[in-house]
């Protein structure tokens, strides 16, 4: 039986990712307000949020100086667009910021209002660029197989999941997906992390060989790929993926909306995991997801070509209006500088030695197959036969039930490809709280036996 509010939301909203026949006899769980990690339904029911929201919420809930940056510059100018060499002080701070946070050498910094925004920016940009360079035939995209990159026509035929391109006609022309970089399901017998790491660098290759070089203009990668199960490559794997690249001439685009801003206890995925992308994709985090915003951070070599495209065509004929929006600058600005002055991924980094072991213990659980993970991110994956690692049949949906004893339990996780549970909780998290989520996990999957 549906409560008013539920039953009020399944008359007029469509959910995002959701079986839209199913919603409409469960209802949606509603939430209220939060504080810390914790969120409130409109029953006031606490849950420990152990997915940061969807991967977002870096500072927790109620943070109130968020609060305050986003009235202050409502106060003072809610609106201006940077089109047209209008600017306003938060978003020049805000990619100074970026610039000097930066872990690889970058120039510049476009601002989009999401990450589906900014990997539809880096494809328009990789072709602009290969335009200006007088190559025009250099323009295929390379993803992988399991990778999100989110859900506009580009963004969402960049992503590597049959869900986000069954019916929507997608993927479109001129974007690959190689092999997925996932050590547990696809390594072959006896073969090691490092034979594994070489084979995958040998697809891209016979990949790249087979589309033509000259038609492949960039590899995007997010450095522990996130919605397609929290997979993390193994160590060698992007220096031999970065050798085939330059060999190629491709261009590499790394996907840190996730991953970026502390999440693997670095200011960027990238350096935790050695890889070393020519641009990056930033979102989520970067406001704690108190204000939409996302970005591209362009390399110099990148901006030279936008300059001289600019130059012949009379104008960089890209951007959103709220593209550098000021009160989601000023937000990101003051989140920045939050995470600096409390050492928030220092104390991340801290927090990953309890946050590996509880969730490492979780392979002793009959149901888990793997327990994997990097930072404060992980997943555990469900399997009928631990020792051949088959898995459920799906239609038991038997992540999906955990998930719903999680909530139970008051612990929101999330269900995502096939029968992984993700884990992702606010970088504010503290070791009890950690405990208390791995404790409601494992009451979880002892219910779901
Ligand atoms: N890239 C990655 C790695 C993501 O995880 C996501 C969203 O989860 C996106 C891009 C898309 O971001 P958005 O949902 O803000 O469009």
């Amino acid at each position: 039986m549906l409560t008013n509010l539920q039953a009020r939301d399944v008359e007029t909203l469509v959910h995002p990712y959701t079986n839209l026949v199913a919603v409409r006899e469960t209802g949606p769980l509603i939430l209220e307000r939060g504080k810390g990690v914790w969120v409130h339904d409109v029953d006031g029911k606490p849950y420990l949020e152990g997915m940061a929201g969807l991967w977002c919420t870096a500072l927790g809930y109620g943070n109130e100086e968020l609060v305050e940056a986003a009235a202050a510059q409502m106060r003072k100018l809610p609106f201006t667009h940077i089109f047209g060499g209008k600017s306003h002080d938060p978003a020049i701070e805000l990619a100074e910021k970026l610039k000097e946070m930066a872990p690889v050498p970058i120039s510049k910094v476009f601002f989009t209002s999401s990450g589906s925004e900014a990997n539809d920016t880096q494809m328009k940009l990789v072709w602009y660029m290969n335009n200006a360079l007088g190559r025009p035939k250099k323009k295929k995209i390379i993803s992988r197989m399991r990778a999100y990159h989110g859900v506009t026509i580009a963004s969402a035929s960049l992503t590597g999941l049959a869900g986000n391109h069954n019916d929507f006609d997608l993927p479109i022309a001129g974007v690959r997906h190689t092999t997925c970089p996932h050590y547990y399901r696809l390594a072959e017998a006896g073969e090691t992390e490092e034979d594994f790491a070489t084979r995958l660098a040998a697809d891209l290759e016979a990949l790249i060989i087979a589309e033509g070089p000259e038609t492949v203009a960039a590899f995007i990668a997010e450095p522990v790929l996130g919605a397609g199960g929290v997979i993390v490559p193994p160590k060698s794997y992007y220096p031999k993926i970065e050798a085939v690249l330059k060999k190629y001439d491709v261009f590499f685009i790394g996907d840190e909306v996730i991953t970026g801003f502390g999440r693997l206890g670095t200011a960027f995925g990238c350096e935790a995991l050695e890889m070393k992308p020519n641009s990056i994709s930033i979102a989520k985090a970067l406001s704690s997801a108190y204000q939409p915003i996302g970005g591209v951070m362009i390399p110099e070599d990148m901006y030279q070509a936008m300059l001289q495209e600019s130059s012949k065509l009379g104008s960089f004929g890209h951007g959103y209006t709220y593209s550098g929006h000021p009160v989601a600058a000023a937000v990101a600005v003051k989140t920045l500088e939050i995470y600096e002055r409390e050492s928030i991924f220092e104390r991340v980094r801290a927090k990953i030695p309890q946050f590996d072991a509880r969730r490492a213990a979780l392979e002793d659980h009959p149901l888990v197959g793997e327990a994997r993970g990097a930072g404060l991110v992980g997943a555990v994956e469900l399997v009928a036969d631990k020792k051949t690692k088959q898995q459920f049949d799906p239609k038991l949906g038997l992540a999906a039930k955990c998930v719903a004893f999680c909530q139970e339990e008051g612990l929101i996780l999330r269900n995502v490809f096939g029968d992984a549970i993700t884990i992702c909780p606010p970088l504010v998290i503290s070791p009890a709280e950690i405990d208390e989520l791995f404790d409601r996990l494992t009451r979880a999957l002892d219910k779901t036996l």
